[in-house]
């Protein structure tokens, strides 16, 4: 599993988890229709670095 600098993965609290949604989900969610992310990116929020992304069928199956 990737960390950033400071040692924090995904799994830690003190990241940021920013879903990313194509045009078509975000008008689902906007509906109040859950809906797929196609990307999320993993933050920490001490140093405010990206260190992970997921896509793709792993994105899918992503929840918060
Ligand atoms: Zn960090």
């Amino acid at each position: 599993m990737k960390t950033c600098p400071c040692g924090n993965d995904r799994k830690s609290h003190d990241i940021t988890e920013t879903p990313d949604y194509s045009g078509w989900s975000i008008f689902l969610i906007s509906m109040g229709i859950s809906a797929k992310p196609i990307k999320v990116d993993f933050t920490c929020k001490k140093c405010n670095k990206t260190f992970d992304t997921i896509t793709g069928e792993e994105a899918k199956h992503w929840v918060t």
